[in-house]
């Protein structure tokens, strides 16, 4: 079957033939992959900054955002069957039995760095045919989000952020007694950084949760990205277009940033403008360059003065993503053109490594195995 990997010793990315994955183990089930969205990961990994083939390959089969279809199930699989549509996690735990994040289920909390992902870090990934892994990574997705069930990945981020946010809010006793499990009716004013993917579906879930959403991006409006925060009643802002009245609106009252450009010096920036009480969460990693000068006696009187907290949030729990692929319902609900139109183009899996190597334009672009050429199982 084919598969788009990438060779990091003599530096190639390509399409090749790779062996199709067979069960072996009782609770394993097989997958013929539908779509894999491709993400600023997969271009690093392309452009050798990181990514690791599995022990004994010269090269890692690449693509961590998945959906698939179950086609076979082993004898001991009793969470899907056949027919059902899955997003599959990305991280696996390390094997030491000190880590206790891993022993309980949540490798994204791993302390060792000895885990494994699927497409990233020592096992190949999506990006082919046909995959198999055990049962319990799977999580089936109603068939009426066929088409956007891609996204669930990229949402997980903004779903783990979500739960750290409301066991950190627990803090602040005059909320707790008031505020319900999803926020809702709380006005927090927020602020997303960036309006990729990540951006773009952390503000669906602010909005959905009652927030006063800002999305902050370069790009000037109108632009698909925009279109999008308007059209599910977020404000757009663009790089020096903030008006007074906002920057008024803004100073000071911004109860939560959700970071989501991995831009140091911007981050660093916008932290200042944080409220009394408020957070700050990173999820975006910058590459390393030279270092660069931040206000820092502004920030840690700020930081201690009101009591700001700043966090940042990798990978995501199981817990996550179910509820990542419940509020993409949630979305396809309430906005099913902007949760589209989030999916700017679908390639095929021939076309993945020119995109990958090259500048790809558009919000998320999705890779999708043409099911005409699956054959062999
Ligand atoms: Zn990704
Ligand atoms: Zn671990």
């Amino acid at each position: 079957m084919k598969a788009v990997a990438v060779f990091p010793r003599t530096k190639e990315v390509r399409v090749i033939e790779h062996e199709v994955p067979h069960i072996t183990e009782q609770g394993q089930v097989k997958l013929r992959m539908l779509d894999i969205g491709l993400c600023g990961t997969d271009k690093e990994i392309c452009a050798f900054e990181y990514g690791t083939p599995p022990p004994g390959s010269d090269y890692l089969v690449i693509g961590h955002e998945s959906l698939g279809e179950v086609i076979e199930v082993g004898p001991a699989a009793s969470r899907v069957k056949v027919g059902d549509l899955v997003v599959t996690t990305v991280r696996r735990p390390c094997p030491h039995p000190e880590c206790r994040p891993c022993r309980s289920g949540y490798p994204d909390f791993c302390t060792t760095g000895d885990y494994t992902e699927r497409g990233i870090k020592g096992e190949h990934g999506f990006m082919t045919e046909y995959v198999v892994d055990d049962e319990r990574y799977m999580h089936v997705v109603p068939p009426e989000l066929r088409d956007v069930a891609v996204l669930t990945e990229p949402l997980t981020i903004a779903e783990k952020a979500r739960d750290q946010t409301r066991q950190i809010m627990r803090r602040l006793p005059w909320l707790n007694s008031e505020i319900p499990e999803d926020m809702r009716g709380l006005s927090l004013t927020t602020v997303v950084l960036g309006a990729g993917p990540v951006g773009l579906l952390g503000a669906m879930a602010l909005i959905v949760g009652g927030c006063d959403t800002y999305v902050y991006a370069l790009a000037p409006a109108p632009n698909p990205s925009s279109d999008i925060v308007e059209a599910i009643g977020g404000k757009y802002l663009s790089q020096g277009k903030v008006s007074v009245e906002t920057q008024k609106a803004l100073f000071g009252h911004i109860h939560l940033v959700y970071e989501a450009t991995g831009v140091s010096r911007l981050a660093f920036e916008v932290l200042k403008l944080l409220g009394p009480n408020s957070m700050f969460i990173v999820t975006g990693v910058p590459s390393l360059k030279a270092p660069i000068g931040v206000d820092a006696d502004l920030l840690m009187r700020n930081i201690v003065l009101k009591n700001q907290i700043v966090f940042g949030t990798v990978n995501a729990s199981s817990e996550n993503f179910d509820e990542a692929i419940n509020d993409i319902g949630v979305f396809h609900q309430r906005w099913p053109q902007s949760l589209r139109a989030l999916i700017t183009s679908r390639f095929s899996p021939e076309e993945a490594p020119g995109l990958l190597l090259g500048k790809i334009g558009g919000i998320k672009n999705v890779i999708t195995v043409d099911s005409a050429t699956s054959r062999e199982h």
